[in-house]
């Protein structure tokens, strides 16, 4: 059953894109990281990927390894759809105001 959480997905930029493009390591995760960049629902994925604690892959440009690292920098963070969702609003009143 499609949830509204993974709505997003047919948006996705990578969504005919060899998912095992976005399981890979080293160098290669930068060519994965430079799809996310365009992608429309990156906040999204990415939010996704947070508030599940998704271990593997690169999901809304960043690595396994930069989501840990933000994850213990952040412990108090309850709902990163949420922050991630405001912090986008904000960023899109800021342009609207100029
Ligand atoms: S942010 Fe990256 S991994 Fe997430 S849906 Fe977009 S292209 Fe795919």
């Amino acid at each position: 059953m499609e949830t509204n959480q993974s709505s997003w997905r047919i948006n996705a930029s990578c969504r005919d894109a060899d998912p095992d493009g976005l399981f890979v390591r080293g160098a290669e995760q930068n060519r994965a990281k430079a799809v996310c960049m365009g992608c429309p629902v990156r906040t999204e994925c990415l939010a996704e990927a947070l508030d599940g604690r998704i271990n593997f892959g690169v999901w809304g440009g960043m690595t396994e390894r930069e989501r840990r690292a933000l994850l213990r920098r952040r412990p108090d963070v309850v709902s990163w759809a949420e922050l991630l969702e405001a912090a986008k609003r904000d960023a899109e009143e800021r342009v609207e105001v100029g």
